[in-house]
């Protein structure tokens, strides 16, 4: 994947996938030109569990926001915005799913990326979210062709390697029921993915997920610490379209 001079979008569900998920790549597009525009169709609202006070609610959104706009200083992303579709529920949205198609569909034509950036097969985390934003950003992305996109990704973990992800899975599994279990079909093969070494800016990424504060980053940065450098030092993505 080359980023040089390149427009991105990147279109993920909470905030913090573009740190925890993507960070090491976005940090190596920024570095090598990539004007960055995030969107979070989510405000993350369920990042905390036992919250159910909604002044603490609003609060945690509010928390969320700052650690976002943080984390996209880290990151060199050139601007981001919070979406308030449920968090939880982006496979779910009901009448709320037209407003969604509608409002990715005038993102990508305001921000008239070359290279956007999404979940592909199993979410990464399997995050049911994560699944969902990803299959409606590549089913938009079928019905109407831009002349400007030429490469449309999603990230992913190819299924040769989800085994040692998984004790990444089992730190986040506890603090929300919004997982799906997909069995490892549901992953693309290492060989139909590309992928991003992200060794040189490994640091960034890690800065990036220190920013999400509320989010347990340490738990989780010792996890991928522990990671073989396979999983550690790449990010994985399926060409879901490549027009050039
Ligand atoms: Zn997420």
């Amino acid at each position: 994947m080359d980023f040089t001079n390149s427009r991105l979008l990147a279109i993920f569900a909470h905030p913090d996938d573009e740190s925890y998920i993507v960070g090491g790549t976005l940090a190596l597009a920024s570095s090598q030109g990539a004007e960055i525009h995030l969107v979070s169709a989510t405000r993350g609202d369920k990042g905390i569990q036992h919250v159910e006070d909604p002044t603490e609610r609003e609060h945690i959104t509010n928390t969320r926001a700052e650690e976002l706009a943080a984390a996209c200083r880290v990151l060199g992303i050139a601007t981001h915005e919070v979406w308030d579709f449920p968090d939880g529920s982006v496979d779910n949205l009901g009448t709320k799913e037209e407003e969604l198609n509608k409002k990715i569909v005038e993102k990508i034509e305001k921000a008239k990326p070359n290279i956007i950036i999404t979940f592909g097969p199993n979410g990464v985390s399997r995050h049911r979210d994560h699944i969902a934003i990803g299959k409606i950003v590549h089913r938009l992305l079928t019905l109407k062709l831009y002349n400007f996109i030429t490469s449309v990704y999603g990230v992913t973990i190819p299924r040769e390697l989800i085994t040692d992800f998984e004790q990444i899975l089992s730190t986040r599994k506890k603090t929300t029921g919004h997982y799906h279990e997909i069995p490892l079909h549901g992953s693309p093969s290492i060989n139909d993915v590309e992928r991003v070494d992200i060794a040189s800016t490994l640091a960034t990424k890690f800065a990036a997920c220190r920013a999400h504060a509320s989010q347990n980053p340490e738990g989780l940065i010792a996890s991928f610490e522990k990671l073989p450098p396979v999983l550690q030092h790449f990010e994985y993505f399926l060409p879901l379209r490549i027009y050039s």
